[in-house]
């Protein structure tokens, strides 16, 4: 038994037989639970994990942490520097058109008090994350969509940037001569950024950001901006976030799922691999589409877990950034 549990346990158990047999009850449920996930901080705070290999994203994050910035704003600048990078071709600023040529942002993000805010199926704004950040802060709703998005960014103070590179028109033209839609199994190292932060304080938030698949239909919107499905943090908890076939993760509500499980007592590596077994099993296809998850839980403990091999994480803690190579579920090919 930890020092700090076991002191715990001494003073409550003193004080209940000092006062009655109910307070005995209520305290032996006390203890249970801080048994399983809220005592014992096991782990030197902040730490943040990333979907993907994104040591740049995930140190910003990590030493915005360190200078005492919150989580939900560590979340926001991590997440804008994958938006800028046009190298990044999946996510913000040079992201893949759909199939007739438009490069649309999904984005959501969600802090310690479970206050939620996205935008899907908007266009010409490089910033994602943090318009979804202002829909949260600044409006009455949830989540905007298109246009309406679009306009509120700009009201907001955003300019209008064309999200289509060069090199994304190319490899769109490319494609367009077969127009063959088949999502490629992790063929490069990028997809939808998702990260989620534990600050100073021991608060986590979460935030996910992409340009969802590419070559999509028009007016297609993955999991990635979805409550529950591309995010979901619980503050007294945990949280996690997906990347790989939306469809999936939407028909599974991933991200609730494992932190639903995380509060059953399911270690954040468990709760991602059970979340992962829920979409392949019944599903005979899942050879050809690839699915990863990331948590974190209220002591600091990571897990991630993916359908296939060659998902990555990056994960900052006790003030260095490592990428780590995921576990996977299809080993038998
Ligand atoms: N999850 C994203 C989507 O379905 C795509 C990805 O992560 O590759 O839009």
């Amino acid at each position: 038994m930890k020092r700090r549990s076991f002191l715990k346990k001494a003073s409550l158990t003193g004080v209940a037989v000092a006062v009655g047999s109910n307070l005995i009850a209520k305290n032996a449920r006390e203890e249970e639970k801080s048994d399983s996930l809220y005592d014992g901080v096991a782990k030197d705070f902040p730490i943040v994990i990333s979907t993907w290999n994104v040591p740049n994203a995930t140190l910003k994050a990590g030493e915005l942490l360190e200078l005492g910035y919150s989580s939900i704003d560590a979340v926001e600048q991590g997440c804008m520097i994958e938006e800028a990078d046009i190298k990044n071709q999946s996510v913000g600023f040079g992201g893949r058109p759909d199939r007739d040529g438009n490069v649309t942002l999904d984005a959501c993000i969600m802090n310690k008090k479970g206050d939620y805010g996205a935008v899907v199926y908007m266009q010409n704004i490089v910033h994602a994350i943090s318009i979804a950040r202002k829909v949260m802060e600044n409006t009455p709703h949830v989540m905007l969509a298109g246009k309406g998005a679009e306009e509120f960014a700009v009201a907001s103070g955003y300019k209008k940037t064309n999200l289509l590179t060069q090199e994304s028109k190319i490899a769109w033209e490319n494609w367009k001569k077969e127009a063959d839609y088949q999502p490629i199994i992790n063929i490069e190292n990028h997809d939808t950024i998702g990260m989620l932060a534990i600050d100073k304080n021991g608060d986590i938030s979460g935030g996910c950001t992409t340009s969802g698949l590419a070559y999509k239909m028009a007016g297609r919107i993955g999991d990635s901006p979805i409550i529950g499905s591309g995010l979901f943090i619980d503050n007294e908890i945990g949280g996690a976030t997906a990347t790989g076939m939306g469809e999936e993760v939407l028909k599974t509500v991933g991200s609730f799922l494992i932190v639903e499980l995380m509060r059953q007592g399911k270690s954040p590596q468990q709760a991602c691999e059970e979340a992962i077994r829920r979409i392949v099993v019944n599903n005979s296809n899942f050879k050809n589409f690839q699915v990863g998850y990331i948590a974190i839980n209220k002591k600091g403990e990571t897990g991630f877990y993916s359908i296939h091999e060659y998902f990555s994480v990056s994960i900052y803690e006790n003030k260095i950034c490592k990428n780590h190579l995921s576990d996977f579920y299809n080993k038998n090919g």
